[in-house]
């Protein structure tokens, strides 16, 4: 085994894929860290060794364009005093999974608010949204009789429910990203009788595009199939009260499933399916990645209610983050449809050379390569929080320019693209 392990390592390396993880000191900011000089150094070098040289060799600050925290709730003195009352009332681990005693008073009112969220009549709490994925494709789906279709760019929790499903006798069906025409003609071949779920980010992770809802909601009314939205990156960044990309495009009323995780604007932890209620019964009886999972430590829940309760009575930190995507996409010269936004530079070590060339002056924006992203692909992914200001997005497309990854205003664009 130990032979095994280390050959893999060895062709990991070789391909350049090798990841490894940078320690960092947590700041007081959601877009702001320290590092220490000797991580920085090594980050550094593992990108492109030649940017080393004048790197800072006292501990600095990094910027960061990199966090999903889209609304800066992680680091909000209400979520963070939530928490902390929470842990000294009723201390950290919830001591067992929701259906033995792991699910408190707070859990349902979490469960109560984010249904109202995404107007549904239910909610169930996973502990990520990675299992709550992972639970409504093969729960749902495990059966000869269904067939999914799903987004080829849908993320890997999808993929693995679906994986799960397709080993219990369950179909699975990829269309390329965003064809509807191609998901029309899948959906037309299906047998007569199948059971039918599409399942679809609603806002790509990687390329800050949205799935095309309306065409989907056409589709569903004349294909009646069950639609699952993954949610997860437009939860609170979409809709006037940020219940997210179906409350955006006017289809809320549409989409049976509703999946998001609090991981992302919600700036906590966990995840959570809103639904009907039957769907909710189903899962919670069905779901086998909530039923043997441990249920969300309370103060958990309690930051999470916290940072719902901030979501109604700040909307302006909303209206400021798309003014930040106004403000970066102006820069840049290009659109951004979304606090997501991919410099798409192609090769693996284009991006990391340039991710290297940031993080030496202070900016993190991290370089996406292959598996992540098709090959030729390779990309600085960069994501903009409420907790930036103006003045964060200028220095961000000033230090492209000085770094030449953009370029100089009124030049012409080359060797960068958005997909
Ligand atoms: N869906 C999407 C689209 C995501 O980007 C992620 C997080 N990377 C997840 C689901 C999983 O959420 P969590 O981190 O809460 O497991």
């Amino acid at each position: 085994w130990h032979g095994w392990v280390n050959d893999q390592i060895e062709q990991l390396q070789a391909q350049d894929l090798l990841r490894s993880l940078k320690p960092l000191i947590p700041g007081h900011s959601a877009v702001e860290v320290l590092v220490a000089p000797d991580v920085l150094h090594a980050w550094t070098e593992e990108c492109d060794p030649q940017s080393c040289a004048g790197l800072p060799t006292e501990g600095s600050s990094l910027r960061l364009f990199s966090s999903n925290d889209y609304m800066g709730f992680s680091a909000h003195p209400a979520v963070r005093r939530a928490a902390a009352d929470a842990a000294l009332r009723h201390g950290m681990g919830p001591r067992s999974s929701a259906v033995v005693g792991g699910y408190t008073f707070l859990h349902e009112e979490l469960e109560q608010r984010l249904a109202r969220l995404k107007n549904t009549e239910e909610c169930l709490l996973f502990p990520t949204g990675f299992a709550a994925n992972m639970a409504v494709v093969s729960a749902l789906c495990s059966s000869p009789d269904v067939t999914i279709f799903s987004d080829e760019l849908n993320h890997a929790s999808i993929v693995d429910g679906a994986r799960l499903a397709t080993r219990q006798q369950g179909r699975l069906k990829v269309y390329r990203h965003n064809d509807m025409q191609h998901l029309e003609d899948l959906l037309a071949e299906c047998p007569q009788g199948h059971r039918k779920l599409v399942i679809t980010d609603s806002l790509f992770s990687m390329d800050g595009d949205f799935a095309d809802l309306a065409a989907l909601v056409q589709l569903r009314r004349k294909y009646a199939f069950l639609l699952a939205l993954d949610d997860a990156h437009a939860t609170f960044v979409c809709g006037k009260r940020g219940g997210g990309a179906a409350e955006m495009f006017g289809v809320e009323e549409e989409v049976d499933i509703h999946i998001g995780t609090l991981s992302k604007a919600v700036g906590v932890h966990g995840g959570f399916v809103a639904c009907r209620a039957a769907v909710k019964s189903f899962l919670l009886n069905r779901g086998r990645s909530y039923i043997f999972s441990t249920s969300l430590t309370v103060p958990v829940v309690a930051a999470a209610l916290a940072a719902i309760k901030l979501n109604e009575q700040e909307p302006e930190r909303r209206k400021h983050l798309w003014r930040l995507v106004e403000r970066l996409a102006e820069g840049l010269g290009m659109p951004a449809e979304s606090p997501i936004v991919p410099l798409i530079v192609g090769s693996e070590a284009a991006a990391l050379s340039a991710s290297a060339q940031l993080l030496q002056r202070g900016l993190y924006v991290p370089a996406i390569r292959p598996p992540t992203v098709a090959p030729g692909t390779s990309r600085l992914r960069i994501s903009l929080s409420a907790a930036h200001s103006m003045q964060d997005v200028d220095d961000l497309i000033d230090t492209l320019r000085e770094c030449s990854i953009i370029p100089v205003k009124g030049e012409p664009q080359q060797g960068l693209a958005k997909l």
